[in-house]
């Protein structure tokens, strides 16, 4: 039986997998089987540290999703202290990096079970990558700036046409992937995207559920490939609905997805 919109199911935390909050709304995400852990996007060191120092773990490894300095800010000093390894970008200016990654590229930490393969997606920096994998049987997505929860980063260093390639090929993954941001712009995304489809209930359905989860001072990440699918205007650029909303958004014809896409880009720009 085919799922209804509103059947669509919200993401439970993966066990091993959790978020460290840095600055106002930044994600570190701590992968740790309870003695050793790596972190994605360390854009702060001291409260890594901190919990690393309260649950005891050792640091493997150091992931990074592009240059940002609220994704990278933290990485030296773990180093200088704990002396994990940093895998990043092979196409950024990074402050330390001991393995530069292209597409295609791998990273696997046995002990902690993780096996991710890097994805090149530019547009919100030019050399921002993804990494996309399994932890044990779980499908993961550490997806940086680049995929939001009902949302995307800005196109700071790419194309338009680059950003809306590199958000197709995040949405090609499989349904079940849990997506791990590197922020928690999920409410302010929502608000945004129920203007732009104010009759999906998918999105609905959703942004209730998120809302209990911010009140109740929670992440609301990870998210899912299938919940992007179903709610981010971003990834549903080819659907007649969002085709018309940035139409008349814009007040001009928009004749490709790559310039629906910018269309929306721009509209969420200048929301509120
Ligand atoms: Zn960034
Ligand atoms: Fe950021």
């Amino acid at each position: 039986m085919n799922k209804t919109q509103h059947q669509l199911d919200f993401v439970q935390p993966c066990p091993g997998i959790s978020p460290i909050s840095a600055f106002s709304d930044n994600y570190i995400w701590l992968v740790s089987n309870g003695r050793q852990a790596l972190v994605v996007d360390p854009g702060q060191a001291q409260p890594v540290l901190k919990v690393l120092k309260e649950l005891q773990l050792s640091l493997n490894a150091i992931l990074l999703t592009h240059h940002h300095d609220d994704h990278v800010g933290g990485a030296a000093e773990l180093v200088a202290q704990t002396g994990a390894k940093v895998w990043g970008p092979a196409g950024e200016v990074l402050p330390v990096c001991d393995v530069a990654l292209v597409e295609g590229d791998t990273f696997e930490d046995t002990s902690l079970e993780l096996k991710l393969s890097v994805l090149d997606i530019p547009g919100h920096t030019a050399g921002h990558i993804a990494f996309f994998g399994t932890f044990g049987t779980t499908p993961v997505l550490f997806c940086g700036d680049t995929l939001f929860a009902a949302g995307c980063g800005r196109v700071f260093e790419g194309t338009p046409a680059q950003m809306e390639a590199s958000l197709a090929k995040l949405a090609a993954l499989p349904a079940d992937s849990r997506v791990y941001c590197g922020h928690e712009y999920t409410l302010s995304n929502m608000r945004w995207a129920c203007e732009v489809e104010p009759d999906n209930v998918a999105l609905q359905s959703w942004q209730e559920h998120a809302s209990e989860q911010r009140r109740l001072n929670q992440p609301t990440l990870p998210s899912s490939v299938e919940l992007e699918l179903a709610c981010n205007p971003f990834l549903r650029v080819r659907q007649p609905s969002i085709v018309q909303a940035a139409t008349n958004w814009a007040q001009r014809e928009l004749t490709t997805p790559v310039e629906v896409f910018a269309a929306l880009r721009e509209w969420k720009n200048n929301f509120r």
